[in-house]
């Protein structure tokens, strides 16, 4: 037997390695692996969505600068964004954790009134869930089932040459926001007499600790009579999202630089840095905003949109997924995700 070593295969390559060895074949299964979440009739107007994510300690956060109560919240949201990602509402969770004696009655407490309080917001209701001890942490894995009317479903292959590219709210600012905890998390352990410097950093943190998954754009979107030609969620940055629209829609992408939503207080933050702000809109992650195209004569419904920015053209040629920059030059836009910029998560 020959061993591989999972790096040969990359995450993406793992997934699809499984994709191939399941075909479903129950003809109530309209979408398995691949989009944001999988598509079940149910022999109504709607389809159910169901998706799933695991949050893992030391992965995906740490507990020395995230409270348990975000922690809560932000599973819960990272969920709904998928369903939102189909134009899909959310309807039910469960919710599973796996934790050691670490934790304290009170402490789980926070984490549950944080996943109350993304119930609300939400609109969803916790059914179920599963608990078990961990020697590794705290682990959530929650799954989010949702509707959508089977005639305003969106999925990432549906994009057409001449579509508009859309994207809500702005990119960026939660990695800059986890660049600002990391650096507060360094000079604590060097100097725990030190003062955290966040006070005028809170849009930046607040945006890496409590994302929001964007539903209130699926319900402008309804209201607008705009059903988005393709949509995916932005977790991983705008390349690799943009890549993956493109791939399963077999269009190709123009995407101008200055029409990038990116917010004045991330400009900043990223030239402290001495990071490139378009860099981190491209590859930094976990803004969960909504990246979808619509058709061109759906453009006047939504134009006047304060949430949404209009930022480029689907492509005939898939081979060219392209950036424009603000001097007119041209880059194709490659996926280089969390990896890329030192992180593990995904
Ligand atoms: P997202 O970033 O939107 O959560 P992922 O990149 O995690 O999506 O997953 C892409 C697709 O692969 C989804 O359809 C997801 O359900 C599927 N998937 C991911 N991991 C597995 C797995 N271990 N087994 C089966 N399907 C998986
Ligand atoms: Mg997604």
């Amino acid at each position: 037997m020959t061993r591989t070593e999972l790096a040969t295969l990359g995450e993406f390559g793992l997934i699809e390695r499984i994709n191939q060895q399941f075909t479903p074949v129950l003809p109530q299964t309209i979408k398995g692996i691949g989009d944001d979440a999988a598509v079940i009739d149910t022999a109504t107007e709607e389809y159910l969505l169901v998706s799933t994510d695991m949050l893992v300690e030391g992965v995906h956060f740490d507990l020395s600068y995230v409270p348990l109560k975000h922690l809560g919240y932000k599973a819960i949201a990272v969920n709904v964004s998928d369903i939102a990602a189909m134009n899909g509402i959310p309807r039910q969770l469960t919710v599973s954790i796996g934790l050691s004696n670490r934790f304290s009655v009170e402490a789980i407490d926070e984490l549950y009134a944080g996943i109350q309080a993304a119930c609300e917001a939400y609109k969803v209701d916790l059914v179920g869930g599963d608990t078990t001890s961990s020697r590794s942490g705290l682990l959530i894995s929650v799954t989010a089932v949702g509707v959508v009317d089977k005639q305003k479903i969106s999925y990432r292959n549906g994009a057409k040459p001449n579509d508009i590219i859309c994207i809500t709210g702005d990119l960026g600012a939660a990695y800059m926001g986890l660049q600002l905890l990391e650096r507060e998390k360094r000079e604590f352990l060097e100097n725990p007499d030190m003062q955290p410097q966040l006070e005028d950093k809170s849009y930046l943190v607040g945006r890496q600790l409590k994302p929001e998954a964007r539903t209130d754009i699926i319900y402008e979107l309804l209201e607008a009579g705009v059903v988005p030609t393709s949509m995916i969620d932005i977790s991983d940055g705008l390349a690799s999202e943009i890549l993956h629209l493109c791939n399963q829609s077999g269009t190709g992408a123009q995407v101008f630089e200055e029409n990038v939503p990116i917010a004045d207080d991330t400009f900043l933050s990223a030239e402290e840095f001495k990071i490139s702000p378009l860099t981190i809109a491209l590859n930094g992650g976990e803004d969960y905003e909504l990246l979808f195209t619509i058709q061109q004569t759906d453009y006047e419904k939504i134009k006047n949109s304060p949430h949404i920015s209009f930022v480029g053209f689907m492509t005939n040629d898939p081979s060219n997924v392209e950036l424009v920059t603000k001097g007119g030059s041209r880059f194709p836009i490659k996926a280089q995700g969390w990896q890329h910029l030192g992180n593990a998560q995904s």
